[in-house]
Order: structure tokens, then sequence, then C-alpha cells
């Protein structure tokens, strides 16, 4: 009985929000920019939504938060849909760091000569610099785009996120003016750093980030529409990437612990893809599913902690890991 099944699920994850929810007392909400401050440390929120239509949501799935380093993901898919993938990892690799996301140290030790990922922010800043476009809102068009085919509805930026990251971020404008004097940059500084400074401010729900976790999963096919918004080759190593190198310096534990390609931020969301497996048990989301979760305090590696709690706890539970 399908319905007492989605019953069965919606008090599970219920019951395990709640708990964790209480569990955010080691974790700090992000205050270097200092617009994120605002946010409430103890929120938690989850939405799972799998490819046969099942939905489950759980605690605080109203509130709009920034997304933050989950867009690089985005904005790195895109740069491929306009370049093609071989042009883009020739100039972005592949590699975990190890560091965290804003190292500047790595950069000068990478060989071959390129920024480690298009997750940390040197990868993803010149990420930036290779989408199509003048400027910055010519540049991020085909991403709201792509976004507005897989929500439904048009992202909006954070104007004040926007703006309080513009003007603190001196750790990123220092990166950039190392990636412009190495000669990595393919469009204006200021250009770019706007772009990626936008991107990362763009509002979203959990409910969003599973939709992008459910497109994921289904290899870049939404499962509504049957349309192919994302090539599944681009969309295979974008999931890689999320599982190598999304969660920060703590994604070797969460391969190994949860076991599923993720990309955190550091407004406390995480986007999760469970891709469908091939199994005899009648598992929940069998055929895949997007996961978007949302609490806003964040363990040391800048992770979402009752969030990761709940990943953790629900896909050992349902068999999620791919391993
Ligand atoms: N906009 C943020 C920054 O560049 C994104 C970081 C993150 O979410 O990890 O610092």
């Amino acid at each position: 009985n399908i319905e007492r099944g989605k019953e069965w699920l919606q008090d599970y994850v219920d019951n395990w929000v709640n708990f964790y929810q209480k569990q955010t007392d080691e974790g700090k909400v992000a205050n270097y920019i200092p617009r994120l401050e605002h946010a409430d440390p103890n929120t938690l929120g989850i939405s799972i939504i799998g490819k046969n239509g099942t939905i489950i949501r759980s605690g605080d799935t109203d509130s709009e938060f920034s997304i933050q380093s989950i867009s690089k993901v985005l904005s790195f898919i895109v740069a491929c849909m306009e370049r093609g993938l071989t042009y883009v990892l020739q100039r972005v690799d592949v590699e975990p760091t190890g560091e965290s996301f804003n190292s500047i140290m790595h950069l000068e030790i990478n060989q071959p000569k390129k920024p480690f990922n298009p997750l940390v922010n040197s990868g993803a800043i010149t990420i930036s610099s290779l989408l199509k476009g003048k400027t910055s809102d010519q540049k991020l068009e085909p991403l709201y785009q792509l976004l507005e085919k897989i929500l439904g509805h048009r992202p909006e930026i954070d104007v004040d996120v926007y703006v309080s990251e513009r003007d603190t971020s001196m750790r990123n404008r220092a990166i950039g003016y190392y990636l412009l004097e190495e000669g990595y940059l393919e469009s204006d500084l200021s250009i770019t750093l706007e772009t990626y400074f936008k991107h990362c401010s763009l509002n979203v729900t959990v409910d969003d980030l599973a939709m992008i976790g459910l497109v994921l999963s289904n290899d870049g096919i939404h499962p509504n529409t049957d349309e192919t918004l994302i090539p599944k080759q681009i969309a295979r190593v974008a999931k890689s990437l999320m599982l190598t190198c999304g969660m920060y310096d703590a994604s070797g534990k969460f391969a190994s612990y949860v076991g599923i390609p993720a990309k955190s931020g550091v407004s406390g969301g995480i986007l999760a893809v469970v891709p469908p497996r091939v199994r005899e048990q009648d598992l929940p989301f069998i055929e895949g599913c997007g996961i978007g979760v949302f609490g806003p305090a964040l363990d040391k590696q800048g992770n979402s902690i009752a969030g990761i709690k709940l990943l953790r706890h629900i896909a050992n539970q349902w068999d999620l890991s791919l391993f």
C-alpha cells in the first residue's frame, strides 16, 4: 500500500528532523559574509523528491536562503554546456584539495597549473570567467534559464546577501588577482567576481535543491517533462565532483559515511543526489531522488551540522550509499 508507505516515510523523517534539530549546539552560523549571520541556527528542514513522484518534506521547508557554494555545481554545468567539457577541464582540474574552500595556498602548487576543481573558490571564479557574455547578467542568463526549467520558476538574487559579500570578500578578491596574474581568467576580473557573487546569492528553498538533485539523479533529464536539460556526460562529471569535492575538506568522510554525491554551502544548504539503484529489495526511492537540506549552524569544515547528521542517518537507514 503506497499511501501507507508514504505515511511511514513521512513519520520517520519528521521524527529524525525533530531529533537532529536539537543537536546544533557546537555549530556556528557563518558570519564572514555579514548578512548570513541573521540566520536562526536551530532551523532544520529537508525535502526529498523521488523520480516516482514521492515527496517527503519536513521541518522548515519554507525558508529561503542563499545557495552559496551549491551554485558552483550549476555554473560548472553551464560553462561545460557553453564551452564543452574538454575546454573547461583544460582550465580547471577535477582533484580534491583537502584544503578549505577559499584557500589560496594550493593555487601555487598544483600541477598541471590550474585551479584544483570547480567547487573551490579559485575554480569557481575561473568558471565564472568562462561563462559567455560581457556583463554579469549576460553571463548568468543561461544559468537562470536552466534553473527556471528545473524549478518551474526563475530564481532571484538576495540583494542584501550579494551586497554584503561583494563589499567584504577580500579573500575572493585576492584569489581573483592571483588568477588574473596567472592568466587563468577569460573575462575582466570585476565582471568575473560580480558574476560569482551573484550566483552565490541566488535564493532557494530545500524543495528547489531537491529538484536540482532529482534532475542530476536522472542524468540531466527532467522527470516531469522528459526534456534533457543537462547532457549526461556533464551531469556525470558534476556528480563525481560533488562526491569527491562537494563537502569541503570533509568530502572523504561524507563519501564514506553517507556515500552519495552532495554539495554544501556556507548558508547551511546541502544538495544531495541519490542515483537510481538496481536492487532486489523494495527500498525507498529505488528509482533515485534529489534531497535538499537547510540547517545554518555549521561544523568546523563549513557543513550544516544537523544536516549532515540527518543525511547520514537517512542514508544508512534507507541504504542510499552508492557503495
Ligand atoms: N560565496 C561564498 C564565498 O565565496 C561561497 C562559499 C561557500 O558556500 O562555500 O565565500
